[in-house]
Formats: structure tokens, C-alpha cells, sequence
């Protein structure tokens, strides 16, 4: 490792001339001295001049030596990471541009670790350092001869390589990798599974594009394997730009949209599957664009949970949710919460005001949470669910079957409700292994003493397959739309006028 830092602020070649000419000076003088002096008792000055100016040769040569030595450390150290001694970005740059004078095909993977930053968080940065130079090691390893990697800063890596199929090469290693780093590492007696998203870009010698361009383009692919679930390898692709752009547009229209109160609240019934009376409802977000192309909450959450606009965009969900719901007594009031909500400290501390200042009674309250929320940041959600659950609200899982979920993964949160995603309710009525699979996932809830809700029921099959396999609420069209607030006070009027004989209950009607 090169730790040395230049004792001046000068360059390196001021560092090696400097000494030099100091000495030149000095012998300068000692010749001068030496003609001119009438003290000096030496019979002929001339071996003396030749020993100076052999000295001075010499002196200039160690000086000239060492200097170089330095100029060429101070070098490297510009190029060089030196926690994994890998080359680092400028480095990265100047081979990019080198590769691309030639003919052939340049290709760049940007390689991000997706746990690091909850590794630093929980372990210190002494146990990241070593998480990142063991990572490190492996992508060294996985690279061989074949690429160049290079370390380009934080939890970020680069892999290089040209020739004429490059891309496919470097695509197969990334491969590799991602199945090298998703087995865990072990640090300290500590296993740790770091895995890895990748972006690839290539440059060929119809379409060069600059070293930074590159990067950029590769780092954009990244984020999309990012967005896509992690560990997987991305291709640049020039929509992945417009894509971009739009949801920066996106972006904006949602922070004009809050502050224009563009935003409402749709409210879906969730009915008994015994008795078919409406037993809770879910908040649904619904945006008014105007005359503007609409929008649905599976386009813009995501673009408000990326830009961080889910924070005030979500505190309003809730109080408003909170403020309408207080009147439906004895129902239950389900508001969905994102991931980027459950990270922010503030959260659990404003869901306590909510609840104090409207006096909704917490009981009534189910956040209702997907799996990714929660494998992101385990021990963070599970410090916040365990505050939230403190004030007695409950936490149901969302979409259960889209995603990984384990039993052990089920039983570290202990959700209070499960609920199964329409796909999954849609498949068991026709696929055989997805309708196990509903059973066995209702048989696994029950065993965990949680409650269980079949989504997106749309069909009577459907709502008699969930029924036997043991789900206790069902929700979906073939009883109700989302709803507004308006709508819900009269169908849960009817409800109860039902209820004491005085009126119609609001059967399967549907908005
Ligand atoms: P979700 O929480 O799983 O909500 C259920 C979605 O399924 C809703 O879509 C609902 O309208 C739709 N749905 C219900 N029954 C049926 C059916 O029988 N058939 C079909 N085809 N669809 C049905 P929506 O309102 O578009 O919401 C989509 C997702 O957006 C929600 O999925 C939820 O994840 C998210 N979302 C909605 N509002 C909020 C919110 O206030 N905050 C957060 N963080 N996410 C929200
Ligand atoms: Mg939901
Ligand atoms: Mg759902």
C-alpha cells in the first residue's frame, strides 16, 4: 500500500528538480569559492574542482533516481484504490479511452454490492473494509486473465475487457460472480451474503461512445438490475434514457400534484368469507390528472418512493385514511405502506401522532407491508414493526406469493395477516401446483396464527376455492371497486340497517 503524501504542495517533477537545483546551486558556490579565494593555502585548486564536480555528478544522479522513484509512486497512488490496491476510476478512464482506439469491441460491467451499506450499519466500517477487499478478491479471482477490474469507489466495482466477442465473454463472467457472491462470505465467524446488481455497456468500433459515457451508461443498467430485484446482470439499453427522463417528469408532477391536493383516497371493502358483511377496508391511492394521461399507483409509487416524495405523499395517506375511517366503527382501516416509509426513522413517531391526535383506535389500524419492505433492511423493519406493533396496530404481509417468502422469513415478523396476491388466487383456480401451493401457504399461516385474505377475487370459483383452502377475508371485484369515502358510509349504512332489520345490506355491488 503507498501511504506516503507529498511533503509540499508541489508537482512531482517540482519535487525531483527542486533538490537538484539546490544542489547545483551549492556546488555553484563551492566552485566560485574555491577560483576566487586567496585564503584556501592549496597549492592547485583543479582536483579539488574535479572532486566537487564528481561529488555533484553523483549527487545529481541519487537525486535524479530517487526523484523518479517518487514521481512514478505518486503515480500509481493516483490510480491505485488503496484499500483493494486495484486500479481505481482514472484509471478505468485512461484504459477505456486506450481500448478504444482499436477496432475491436470494448465492454464494461459497474458491479455494485447490494448489502454493503446494511453490512457498514450493523458491523462498523472495519468489518465493511474487509467485506469489500474479500469482495474484491473474488472478482479478482472470477476475472482472471480475461478482464481487468478495478474498484471505482464504495460498494462499486468495474470489470474491462475488448475483443471481438467481449460483451459475451464479460457477460458470462458477471454470471459467475453474481453465483460466487451469492454465497455467503465469512467474516469474524460471521456469515454474511453480499450479493451483487451489474450493468454492462459495450462500445464497438461503428458506435464508440467516451469512457464516461460508458460508465454512465453502465451504471444506469445497474440501477435497473437494482430495480429489478438485485442480483442480476443488465444490459445498457437506450430506453432504459427515456425511461429515466419520464420518471424524473414524474417526479415533478407528483411534488405539484401534493401541494395542488391532485391526490385522493379510493377505499376497497374487504368482505368475511363466512358471513360476506364488509369487515375492513384499504386505503387506495388515486391521482386526478386532469386532462393529463392518468396514472395509475403501480406507475407513480415507485417513481415517488425512488425521488423520497413517498414520505409526505404517504403521511398524508395515512392521516386522511385515519381522519375518514374513525367514522366506520368496528371495521378495520388497511393502509399500505412502501419500503422507503419502514426505513425512515421519523415514521413509527409520526404514525404515533396520527394515532393520538385523531384518536383512531389503533386496533382498528393494519399497515400492510410487501416482502421486499422487509428483506431489504431486516433488522431495521423488524426494530420499526416492532415499535408500530407496541401501539397495538397490526401488520399484514402484501402480495404473499410474488415473492421468496420463507417460513422462517414468516416467522421472524410474525405478520398478523397474510395476504395472498391475486395472481396466485387466479392460478390456483386453473394450475394445479398453484392451487398446493394456496393451500399450503393458507395451512402455513393458520400454523403461525395469522389471519388470512385472498386479493384481486374477481370470479365465484375463485371466492369458493379460498374459502375451502381457509381464508378468512376475501377481497376483490366480485364484491367491490375501490370505492370512495362517500360510497363506503353508504354501503356500510346499508350494511348495518341490514344488520338491525331496518334496511338492505349492500350485497356485491361493485363501482
Ligand atoms: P395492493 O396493495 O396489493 O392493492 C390491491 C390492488 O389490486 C389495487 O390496485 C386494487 O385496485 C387491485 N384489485 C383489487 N381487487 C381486484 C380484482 O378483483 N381484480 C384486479 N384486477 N385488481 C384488483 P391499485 O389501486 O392499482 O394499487 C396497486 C398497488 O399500488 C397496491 O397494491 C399497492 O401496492 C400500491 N398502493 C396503492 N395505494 C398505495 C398507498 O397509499 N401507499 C403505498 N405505499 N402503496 C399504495
Ligand atoms: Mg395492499
Ligand atoms: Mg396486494
Amino acid at each position: 500500500m503507498i501511504t506516503a503524501k507529498p511533503p509540499l504542495a508541489l508537482s512531482a517533477w517540482g519535487l525531483m528538480f527542486l533538490p537538484m537545483a539546490g544542489a547545483s546551486l551549492l556546488t555553484g558556490l563551492f566552485v566560485l569559492g574555491v577560483s576566487f579565494s586567496n585564503h584556501l593555502a592549496i597549492l592547485s585548486p583543479a582536483p579539488l574542482l574535479i572532486a566537487a564536480l564528481l561529488t555533484y555528478a553523483a549527487l545529481l544522479f541519487l537525486l535524479g533516481r530517487s526523484g523518479l522513484a517518487n514521481i512514478r509512486a505518486l503515480e500509481v497512488r493516483a490510480v491505485t484504490d488503496p484499500l483493494t490496491l486495484m486500479p481505481n476510476r482514472h484509471a478505468l478512464h485512461a484504459q477505456i479511452a486506450q481500448l478504444s482506439r482499436g477496432d475491436a469491441e470494448v465492454a464494461l460491467a459497474v458491479i455494485d454490492l447490494d448489502s454493503f451499506k446494511q453490512v457498514n450499519d450493523h458491523y462498523g466500517h472495519a468489518v465493511g473494509d474487509v467485506l469489500i477487499a474479500r469482495c474484491a478478491e473474488v472478482i479478482r479471482e472470477v476475472c482472471g486473465k480475461e478482464a481487468r477490474c478495478y474498484r471505482l469507489g464504495g460498494d462499486e466495482f468495474a470489470a474491462l475487457m475488448s475483443g471481438k466477442v467481449a460483451g459475451t465473454i464479460l457477460e458470462g463472467l458477471c454470471r459467475t460472480l453474481l453465483d460466487r457472491l451469492s454465497s455467503p462470505i465469512e467474516l469474524d465467524g460471521r456469515h454474511i451474503v453480499v450479493g451483487a446488481s451489474i450493468g454492462l455497456a459495450r462500445s464497438t468500433a461503428t458506435a464508440r461512445v467516451p469512457s464516461s459515457e460508458m460508465l454512465r451508461r453502465a451504471d444506469v443498467a445497474m440501477t435497473m438490475s437494482k430495480r429489478g430485484g438485485r442480483m442480476r446482470c443488465t444490459w445498457f439499453n437506450e430506453s432504459f434514457d427515456r425511461r429515466r427522463e419520464r420518471m424524473r417528469e414524474i417526479a415533478e408532477e407528483i411534488r405539484a400534484g401534493i401541494a395542488a391536493g391532485e391526490f385522493r383516497l379510493a377505499y376497497q371493502p374487504l368482505v368475511s368469507a363466512e358471513s360476506g358483511r364488509i369487515v375492513a377496508v384499504e386505503a387506495l391511492l388515486r391521482w386526478d390528472r386532469g386532462a393529463r394521461a392518468p396514472l395509475g399507483p403501480n406507475i407513480f409509487i415507485p417513481v415517488a418512493e425512488d425521488s423520497g416524495l413517498i414520505n409526505p405523499l404517504g403521511a398524508w395517506v395515512l392521516r386522511q385514511a385515519v381522519c375518514d375511517a374513525r367514522r366506520w366503527e368496528g371495521i378495520t382501516l388497511a393502509v399500505n405502506i412502501s419500503a422507503a416509509q419502514l426505513r425512515n426513522a421519523e415514521f413509527p413517531i409520526k404514525l404515533g401522532e396520527v394515532l393520538e391526535e385523531t384518536g383512531f383506535p389503533p386496533h382498528r389500524l393494519e399497515l400492510e407491508v410487501t416482502e421486499t419492505c422487509l428483506v431489504l433492511d431486516p433488522e431495521v423493519a423488524e426494530r420499526t414493526l416492532d415499535v408500530i406493533r407496541s401501539f397495538g396496530v397490526r401488520i399484514a404481509l402484501d402480495d404473499f406469493g410474488t415473492g421468496y417468502a420463507s417460513i422462517g422469513f414468516l416467522r421472524r415478523f410474525r405478520f398478523e395477516k397474510l395476504k395472498l396476491d391475486r395472481s396466485l388466487v387466479e392460478l390456483a383456480g386453473v394450475d394445479e401446483a398453484s392451487r398446493a401451493m394456496m393451500l399450503s401457504s393458507v395451512a402455513l399461516a393458520r400454523a403461525l396464527d395469522m389471519g388470512v385474505t385472498a386479493e384481486g377475487v374477481e370470479t365465484k370459483d375463485q371466492a369458493e376455492l379460498a374459502r375451502l383452502a381457509g381464508c378468512d377475508q376475501l377481497q376483490g371485484w366480485l364484491y367491490h371497486r375501490a370505492l370512495s369515502a362517500a360510497e363506503i358510509d353508504r354501503l356500510i349504512e346499508a350494511q348495518e340497517n341490514a344488520a338491525t332489520g331496518s334496511g338492505e345490506a349492500g350485497g356485491t355491488a361493485s363501482a
